[in-house]
């Protein structure tokens, strides 16, 4: 998504940063378990890897788009997050319409088709992170 007309006739952009809507992800129940058992699975996997010195193999395995050799010595977090990414194809996008506070929930995972849904009462913040709550 580039951009998205709401119904109210305002238009959601996303290629201003920071952003100035809320936006976020959904992960379904019949998706969570795989993705999180994949995930667990795979971060198993390159601890074992990095313990017997084969970390460049689990990279070959799981990263093989990734295979720069300054990659291989960024830290852990960046790597996880790298492979965290290729399964974005389980989650939904949601924005939400600054103006009128619409949800627009992405159809199917990596197309450009939503489903809008018009709050009954307060919706303002509904959206924002946890820690800019605290
Ligand atoms: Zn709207």
């Amino acid at each position: 998504m580039s951009s998205l007309a709401c119904p109210c006739g305002h238009v959601i952009k996303d290629v201003v940063w920071p952003l100035t809507y809320d936006s976020g992800v959904i992960l379904c129940d019949t998706d969570e378990e795989h993705y999180f058992s994949k995930t667990a699975e795979a971060l198993a996997e390159l601890v074992a890897a990095t313990v017997q010195g084969k970390r460049l193999e689990w990279m070959h395995k799981y990263l093989p788009h990734m295979q720069d050799p300054e990659y291989m010595s960024k830290p852990d977090a960046e790597i996880i997050e790298n492979y965290m990414g290729n399964f974005s194809f389980y989650i939904r996008v949601i924005e939400q319409c600054e103006k009128c506070g619409r949800l627009h929930v992405q159809k199917k995972p990596g197309e450009n088709l939503y489903c809008s849904f018009k709050p009954d009462g307060e919706w303002q913040s509904v959206l924002k992170d946890i820690g800019s709550q605290e």
